[in-house]
């Protein structure tokens, strides 16, 4: 199989490299890219014979050139929106490990790439919506989801036709689940930024510290599944075992239990799997350790009210609440803004978004763009 991967410099492409490299007759890597990070980029591109590269920072990418004479530049590339030239006949499956909304347009092309897509990145799903889903069928894209719940519910459906009530999906809940508002209050980024159990980039560790994350996935989940978003429940479940499960109308349930570990969807989706170095099955690895499930407490994470809000108001909804955070949670990282004004400066700005009528049932990419411009210009940040 011949990979092309967005993102190779992140923490998904970690998981993914370790599975090349187990796997190395059956899986290469023939095009990577990154934003900034162009020496670790180099470093992948030698140890794995990658044939071509990309570099979405400019800056980043003529440092790369001075330092690389001998490149030639047909096998670089730089921004994200030429990132779309790596989409060749030879390519079998693509992966979209960007984090945030930056590779939007590049997200429609790889939509429209007849291709295998592993899709990771959850933020261009939410903001592109039910056209992303579309523009793939229409081109006989086959999207396989990366993040561990939606590929646990998208492999239970391919095992099971049975009509089904809803879906769960699970949230170990972050590092704060159990801590006092008052401590909430005064997080700083350092503390959000460690979670108990997954290894994940910055954005997607603040998230889930502040249950974006899930509420990110409850619209994920609606729009990958085409579901009514009073089929989605999301639950607390610490210790990340059970990912998700399917519910029937017998009040059944179905559910995929696994270790907390990204290698196992992306191995499902690159079919190999004999990289996991383990001949422990979950029970034999569990030892001992109790599976404990909760009601996610809205007051504390008030993410999840504002997700289901979002969903019934639609439209151009879900990219604000989603686009919003991406830069809410920037101004956290830089110590602008406190960490509860993540949510709660969102959603003053969704409130002053459906003031000014300006939703849109179905967007298109152009009108997501101009939301993203008047978010730029509206989106509130504590200044008064
Ligand atoms: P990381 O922050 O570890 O990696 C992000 C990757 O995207 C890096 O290669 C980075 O390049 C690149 N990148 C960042 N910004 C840009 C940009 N503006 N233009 C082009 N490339 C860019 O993120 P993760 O690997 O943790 O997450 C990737 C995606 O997968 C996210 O959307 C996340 O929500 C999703 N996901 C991640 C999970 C996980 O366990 N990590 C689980 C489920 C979903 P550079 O290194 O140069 O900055
Ligand atoms: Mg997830």
């Amino acid at each position: 199989m011949r990979i092309l991967l967005y993102g190779a410099t992140g923490t998904i492409a970690d998981s993914v490299f370790k599975i090349v490299e187990n796997n190395q007759k059956k899986l290469k890597v023939v095009a990577a890219t990154c934003n900034k990070n162009y020496k670790k980029l180099e470093k992948l591109r030698i140890k794995y014979s990658i044939e071509k590269i990309g570099i979405n920072n400019h800056e980043a990418a003529e440092k790369y050139k001075l330092q690389n004479s001998k490149i030639n530049s047909k096998h670089l590339l730089i921004g994200n929106d030429n990132f779309s030239e790596f989409i060749t006949k030879d390519i079998d499956v693509i992966i979209l490990a960007i984090s945030g909304l930056s590779p939007l347009n590049l997200s429609y092309d790889i939509a429209k790439s007849g291709k295998i897509i592993g899709l990771a990145n959850k933020e261009c799903i939410i903001s592109l919506g039910p056209r992303l889903l579309l523009l793939a069928k229409k081109n006989k894209s086959k999207i396989i989801p990366l993040d561990s719940e939606h590929n646990s519910i998208y492999r239970l459906l391919e095992s099971n036709n049975n009509k089904f009530k809803s879906i769960t999906i699970t949230a170990s809940g972050g590092p704060f689940l159990n801590k006092k508002i008052s401590f909430l209050k005064n997080v700083t980024p350092n503390q959000a930024i460690k979670h108990p159990v997954w290894k994940m980039g910055k954005k997607i560790s603040v998230d889930s510290s502040t249950m974006m994350n899930k509420a990110l996935e409850i619209i994920e989940a609606k729009y990958l599944f085409n579901l009514n978003s009073d089929q989605i429940n999301a639950i607390i479940h610490p210790e990340s075992i059970i990912h998700a499960a399917i519910n029937f109308y017998d009040n059944s349930s179905i559910s995929l239990l696994s270790k907390p570990d990204m290698k196992i969807p992306i191995s499902y989706l690159l079919q190999v799997n004999d990289n996991l170095n383990t001949n422990d099955n979950i029970f034999q690895q569990l030892n001992k350790k109790n599976l404990s499930f909760y009601k996610i407490n809205k007051n504390r994470f008030p993410a999840i009210k504002l997700a289901y809000k979002v969903l019934e108001i639609g439209g151009l909804a879900p990219h604000i609440f989603n686009y919003n955070n991406e830069i809410l949670v920037d101004h956290f990282l830089q110590k602008k803004i406190r960490f509860l004004d993540i949510v709660n400066y969102n959603e003053i700005t969704i409130k002053k978004f459906l003031k000014s009528n300006k939703n849109i049932t179905q967007p298109n990419l152009k009108d997501i763009h101009n939301c993203s411009l008047w978010i730029n210009k509206n989106i509130f940040l504590g200044k008064i």
